[in-house]
């Protein structure tokens, strides 16, 4: 039915990059014409101005999501061999970026309703090693952090936060990446605030570790060509600041949009054969995906292809199922709900550029699917 060009993507980052392609052109044109590409006076600015709109008082520009969790990791004191609680259910990356450190993941489960690590499961996975957890706002959902820092707190173990999928996400009105030592963001063009490459940010509001994100990104300098300690090459370039800062005004109004296509497909989806993600009270949900879940799933998706509408899954397997982790990683035994969720998860198209029509056909075809779920 759906010819290609009015079949809808999951995402689309270059509906975004349409969107505002004056501002972009202008700044990648600055850029270009400086003759200075890499950490400037975009990458500062830009750090600037995404501190003050999380409320936090550093971001630190680095080159990926993945570097930024393997640079706060280490600039809060993580060692090889210190274990990190964090869970199964997410991107591969937050993982990846623990064992890059030489340091250890130990798995926790995640909770039904936030599908974010659940705090109660943390005390039963502690060990003399425990040194860190890093919960993540899947989705962009935030993670019960009150809870979190409570347990951590009485056991001295250090917060990152992942929010590679949560810009603007908020706890009772608080954004996420300020309620640990540090937080990791992600700029991959899909995210919701996203770059034309790569780009990340650890963002803290404890000067020393700023300090320390700021050296270890490159080479450990604090002075320039002298290597205080020993560092890395993960330097954010000004191509992607200033692409990034071109949109980031644009972002709190993104994610009202966003929210608003969110509560939309809610309305549509009301049988018990399926459910939207769960409205968490006291949490904005920054709707990077709108995940739900689906008792019948490949033959939900085989219907929305029908019609023209692509649908994803994030994640086919959790992380504890993938033949490079499977089996070896602490906890990976006691995932119940992880292993439940995986298998009925399917996202929806979720980015502000879908058009009010595009929105519509969308709705009307979850609806006719509630009308054909109903009469089993
Ligand atoms: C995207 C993502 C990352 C990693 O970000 P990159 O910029 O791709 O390295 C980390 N954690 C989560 C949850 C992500 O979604």
């Amino acid at each position: 039915m759906g010819t290609m060009t009015d079949f809808i993507p999951v995402a689309s980052p270059l509906a975004q990059t349409q969107a505002y392609a004056q501002e972009i052109q202008d700044a990648i044109r600055d850029v270009v014409n400086s003759g200075w590409y890499v950490l400037g006076d975009y990458v500062s600015k830009f750090e600037k101005t995404f501190a003050a709109f999380l409320g936090a008082r550093f971001c630190v520009g680095v080159a990926s999501g993945t570097d930024a969790l393997i640079l706060a990791l280490k600039a809060v004191g993580i060692q090889p061999g210190d274990e990190i609680i964090t869970v199964s259910h997410t991107a591969v990356a937050t993982v990846a970026a623990i064992e890059l450190l030489g340091a250890v993941p130990v798995f926790a489960d995640i909770d039904p309703v936030t599908r974010c690590l659940d705090p109660s499961r943390i005390d039963d996975l502690l060990s003399d090693k425990s040194r860190a957890v890093v919960p993540v706002h899947i989705y962009g959902q935030p993670a019960p952090m009150k809870e979190i820092k409570a347990i951590a707190r009485q056991h001295g173990l250090k917060i990152i936060e992942d929010c590679a999928q949560a810009h603007g996400a908020e706890i009772n009105g608080i954004k996420v990446g300020n309620f640990g030592d540090a937080a990791a963001f992600s700029f991959y063009p899909t995210k919701n605030l996203g770059a034309i490459g790569d780009g990340g940010a650890v963002v803290t509001n404890t000067a020393e570790i700023a300090r320390s994100v700021k050296a270890l990104r490159e080479y450990g300098w604090e002075k320039r060509y002298v290597s205080s300690f020993p560092g890395m090459n993960s330097r954010l370039d000004e191509l992607q600041a200033a692409v990034l800062g071109a949109k980031l005004p644009y972002l709190a109004r993104d994610t009202a949009r966003r929210r608003s296509i969110a509560g939309r497909y809610r309305k549509s989806i009301k049988n018990r054969h399926q459910s939207p993600p769960a409205d968490v009270k006291g949490t904005l949900h920054a709707m990077h995906l709108f995940v739900m879940e689906s008792k019948n799933r490949e033959s939900f998706r085989k219907f929305l292809k029908d019609a023209g509408i692509d649908t994803a899954v994030h994640y086919p397997e959790p992380i504890h199922k993938q033949p490079a982790y499977a089996g070896r990683i602490r906890g990976c035994d006691h995932l119940a709900y992880t292993e439940k969720l995986y298998k009925s998860i399917v996202s929806l198209p979720m980015y502000p550029e879908l058009t009010d029509q595009q929105v519509d056909k969308i709705c009307t075809t979850l609806k006719k699917w509630d009308l054909i779920c109903r009469k089993k």
